[in-house]
């Protein structure tokens, strides 16, 4: 039996020198609460290319073509995790915020190492470094990108090919680490559940003053994020019931000593490029501040949202992981 050619196949080995987290990761939302003394959160608001039959992908040397099969993968993932709006497509999703100055993520401890390994770190890290918005079939153009970035040059963790010394992470098109399929899955699975309970109402709230203004539009720089504050997704969840609201005042006290104690620090290192991040730090924190001021007023029973299961619901998503710390 003639064995087939193995195509578009990468290999990849962590040493966990700690090189790609220089910057603090994506979260679910129930992953920042717990972790709500450690990141700040933001909302982070990119363009997602829509991809069409014919258009051919091409990264290094691997090209690959779309087949209309290609375009309902990328489809099929943008129909449950992106939004729609005017012919565009795009991602809202929970991140951690930090000064870039600083080039590191909060988590990464001197020897490299990750200080909420053991906590449960964020699944975004365990599916480095793959990318759940990019169907299965199409991750090794992702491996070609990112073994050629910065975050990972030096590092030499990913390697074209078949390699003894490193496990196959992808070929033919498949996911080949049992590990790495999970965690996209669990990854996309609580992309799924941020969309559904406050993704949707975020972008429904955002649509008139960003989605449908080509002026707005255009702070969403070219291959980037825009970030703005993370309380319209709480304030989404916290009417759910009086226990989702005093999570989230909980969550947004947390998050006002952090911001203090980051402000306090970057006035110590005095640095030019901090002063904007901290301006945004400062509107971060008058954003919460008002939006404690609306969560603390005791929601009457009929300001609830007055359907328990959906309450036992969004609780249990919350609970999920925020209140385990
Ligand atoms: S750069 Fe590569 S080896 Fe280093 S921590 Fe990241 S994935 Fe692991
Ligand atoms: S949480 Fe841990 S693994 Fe993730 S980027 Fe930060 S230091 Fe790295």
């Amino acid at each position: 039996m003639v064995t087939p050619p193995t195509l578009n196949a990468f290999s990849f080995g962590c040493s966990a020198c700690g090189k790609c987290c220089n910057t603090p990761p994506a979260l679910s939302l129930p992953e920042l609460f717990r972790h709500r003394d450690l990141f700040i959160g933001c909302l982070a608001i990119g363009r997602v290319p829509r991809r069409r039959t014919g258009e051919r992908l091409r990264t290094g040397n691997h090209t690959s073509v779309l087949d209309e099969s290609d375009v309902a993968a990328f489809d099929s993932i943008a129909r449950t995790l992106l939004h729609h709006a005017n012919g565009e497509t795009f991602s809202i999703v929970a991140q951690g915020y930090d000064y870039p100055s600083l080039a590191r993520c909060p988590a990464l401890l001197d020897d490299g190492l990750c200080a909420v390994h053991l906590q449960g770190k964020p699944v975004t890290c365990e599916v480095v470094p793959l990318d759940p918005l990019v169907p299965d079939r199409f991750q090794h153009l992702v491996l070609a990108g990112r073994s050629q970035s910065a975050a990972y040059l030096g590092a030499d963790c990913i390697q074209e090919g078949a390699h003894a010394d490193e496990p196959l992470l992808v070929a033919n098109g498949r996911i080949e680490d049992d590990g790495a399929t999970n965690a996209l899955s669990r990854r996309r699975a609580a992309l799924e559940l941020d969309h559904a309970f406050w993704g949707r109402a975020v972008f429904a709230s955002l649509r008139r003053g960003l989605f449908d203004s080509a002026a707005a539009l255009a702070r969403i720089p070219p291959g980037g994020f825009l970030t703005i504050s993370i309380v319209p997704a709480l304030l989404a969840v916290a009417g759910a019931s009086a226990p989702c609201r005093d999570w989230c005042i909980d969550f947004i006290d947390s998050q006002l000593a952090l911001i203090d104690r980051s402000i306090a620090q970057a006035m110590t290192r005095r640095r030019l490029d901090d002063r904007h991040v901290t301006q945004e730090l400062r509107g971060f924190a008058n954003a919460y501040q008002r939006a404690k001021a609306v969560l603390s007023i005791p929601l009457t029973r009929n300001k609830e949202s007055g359907d328990s299961a959906f309450a036992t619901t969004v609780e249990a998503y919350l609970r999920g992981a925020s209140l385990s710390s």
